[in-house]
């Protein structure tokens, strides 16, 4: 062996790192020895497989090679399958083929995964086949991806086929199977498989965890999790996201502080799971909480979970925590820019939120289009139409980004919340992609807002083509009816909609006391904590009509009496939360509330005046934004 060729050995023996690679790699072509197949197969697959986010660069290195061998195609296929574009290494394996280079069960294995990643049967199918073909069909290597790769393209029965027909199936093969009745939805498949395997590690209890957490079997997850003969970070850290993905968010706190106590400190992956459950929930005191944890024990420091923390802020309705976790970070990602700036769009910081962006443009952070639907956000939801129009052109002009249906969306919401509502239908009929139901969805919620029953009348056509089922689309024409007093077409579009046999979605709203989660859902039965509210609500109301409060009624069907219109606006889910909270919370904190559907315009007045009489500050998150109700007003300024 010739010196470089000994001396590149040892230097590829100890590369970690996609720079040292590079290195490597021009030492080889400087000293002749890119055409070795050993130095070549070496630079493979480290750049394809150990180390991370260099598969391009093996893509490309793969390009150059003149005559490569099963085993260099293996690695690129091996790396392509776990990429971003797992479809890419289907095409390599065509090529393999075209060049009658025989397959070997490594290859099966690989590409089958590739399948499962990109979730195509219909290759997956046809490679099944291929592997039977060439006869590897029976080995245990890729059984086990069969089973996998059936699974994930949601054929459970297809993956049990495989997986029965294997004489001895090894662990691999079992968690595999157990793993596919999960992602197929059948429990009970799973745990009679769990309980026939003749074995089990580590990995089979977990699969058992976090199948169970998945299906909201909460119980049994807990059980098993007791029954565990060990445990590691993993098994807690399914327990602790788990738990909170259903809401449960005092046990996944005891959950949290076990895996403390015992040493199993939480992971970047729990902690940032948690969060964003939280975030969803508006759980701010559970977050505040974690906060507190997470600044003890240096986790700040790892950047994704400073991000999830500012996150959970921002959607809990603080925005002024959000802010300082931001300020408190020492490095910043285009994620903390972009969440920070989302932020501050929701609530209504629209000059903050371009202030940000000019800043983390001096600060040579390249924005992306995640970015650029944030601003334009920022710029509808305070009426900044001509910097709106800015940014959509720099957008495409300055920084190349390509522009998605969402970014069009954003510009048909920034015109029709500001009433140019021809301008809005002229966007989107010049718009170079087909408009789906979203964006059409869009200009009628701006209708409603303007009053503007005409054209109402031609998008609800629209969207009738598009997505004929949608209740929403037709409670929003019926209310625009209602308000122009066309009493008689509000009531054909709600009869058309019983007709068709199409339900409103319900609405509720959460709201977070003592660290407890509670839901109220409209026209929902009584218990001890809707009764609470009711009672609560009642008084709060003659309050408010003793202060000059007229219930906005002009939505409701007209063909119902007075009193029963009031009711039905009186009972929404929102004021039962606000009630609630005024019941139970201590003067002087501040109401939060997540509702899952758009306030109305009378629950809106009932908080403003809320706010005043009996100075609460009151968050509210409805879909589309956050509310923030003080003496009297609304940062929102009336317009959402
Ligand atoms: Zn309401
Ligand atoms: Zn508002």
């Amino acid at each position: 062996m010739s010196s470089n060729l000994q001396l590149c050995a040892s230097l590829l023996r100890d590369c970690k790192s996609f720079t040292n690679l590079k290195q490597i790699h021009a030492f080889s072509l400087k000293t002749g020895l890119d055409n070795d197949p050993f130095v070549i197969g070496q630079l493979l697959l480290l750049s394809a497989v150990t180390i991370s986010d260099s598969i391009d660069y093996a893509h490309r290195l793969f390009t150059f090679i003149t005559s490569p061998d099963a085993f260099m195609y293996n690695t690129v296929i091996r790396g392509l399958s776990e990429s971003e574009s797992p479809n890419q290494s289907l095409l390599t394996y065509i090529q393999m083929r075209r060049r009658s280079i025989p397959p070997d069960s490594f290859s099966f294995a690989f590409i089958l995964k590739a399948a499962a990643n990109f979730k195509s049967l219909n290759a997956g199918t046809q490679l099944h086949c291929q592997a039977i073909t060439h006869g590897f069909e029976t080995h245990l290597f890729v059984q086990t991806t069969l089973v996998s790769m059936y699974a994930e393209c949601g054929r459970v029965d297809s993956a049990r086929k495989v997986f029965d027909e294997m004489p001895q199936p090894n662990i691999v093969a079992w968690n595999a199977v157990v793993t596919a009745c999960f992602r197929c939805n059948d429990v009970m498949g799973a745990e009679l498989l769990f309980n026939r395997m003749p074995w089990r590690n580590l990995t089979s209890w977990n699969i058992m965890l976090a199948g169970y957490t998945k299906a909201g079997e909460l119980g049994s997850a807990r059980k098993m999790f007791v029954q565990m003969p060990q445990k590691d970070s993993v098994s807690w850290s399914t327990m602790i996201v788990g738990f909170a993905q259903n809401g449960c968010f005092d046990d996944a706190f005891s959950f949290f502080r076990d895996s403390w106590r015992l040493g199993m400190g939480p992971s970047e992956v729990s902690l940032t799971g948690v969060l964003s459950a939280f975030a969803q929930a508006g759980a701010f005191e559970f977050g505040k909480i974690l906060h507190g944890y997470i600044e003890k024990t240096g986790f700040n420091r790892i950047i994704s979970v400073s991000n999830a923390l500012l996150d959970t802020y921002a959607k809990c309705g603080n925005i002024n925590m959000a802010r300082l976790v931001f300020n408190q970070m020492v490095e910043k990602t285009i994620v903390s820019w972009t969440s920070m700036m989302a932020g501050l769009a929701m609530h209504g910081h629209g000059d903050e939120a371009i202030e940000l962006f000019r800043e983390m443009e001096s600060s040579g952070v390249r924005p992306d289009g995640i970015t650029f639907i944030s601003i334009l956000y920022a710029c509808s939801h305070v009426g900044l139409i001509e910097q709106g129009c800015e940014y959509f052109h720099k957008m495409k002009e300055v920084y190349e980004i390509e522009l998605s249906i969402e970014h069009y969306g954003c510009m048909v919401d920034l015109y029709g919340r500001s009433g140019l509502l021809n301008e809005a239908y002229k966007f989107i009929t010049n718009m170079p992609i087909e408009p789906n139901a979203i964006i059409w969805r869009t200009l009628l919620g701006a209708c409603s807002i303007h009053g503007n029953v005409g054209l109402a009348e031609c998008v609800k056509g629209r969207l009738s083509e598009l997505e004929p089922d949608d209740s929403g689309d037709y409670v929003l024409l019926s209310n625009i009816y209602a308000v122009a007093g066309k009493w008689t077409d509000a009531a054909t579009v709600r009869g058309s909609m019983n007709n068709q046999n199409i339900k409103k979605i319900p609405g509720w709203s959460m709201i977070e006391v003592d660290k407890v989660v509670y839901r109220f859902v409209a026209g929902e039965g009584m218990n001890g904590v809707t009764e609470e509210a009711h009672k609560k609500l009642a008084e709060i109301m003659s309050a408010l009509k003793v202060e000059g409060y007229v219930p906005e009624i002009r939505t409701v069907l007209h063909d119902i009496e007075e009193e029963e219109k009031e009711d039905a606006v009186s009972r929404h889910s929102e004021k039962l939360a606000v009630a609630f909270g005024l019941a139970r919370l201590c003067h002087g904190s501040v109401v939060r509330i997540v509702k899952n559907l758009r306030v109305c315009r009378d629950c809106h007045t009932v908080m403003k005046l809320i706010s005043k009489v009996y100075t609460w500050e009151i968050v509210l998150r409805d879909r589309s934004r956050f509310h923030l109700f003080k003496e009297g007003s609304c940062s929102c300024r009336d317009y959402w």
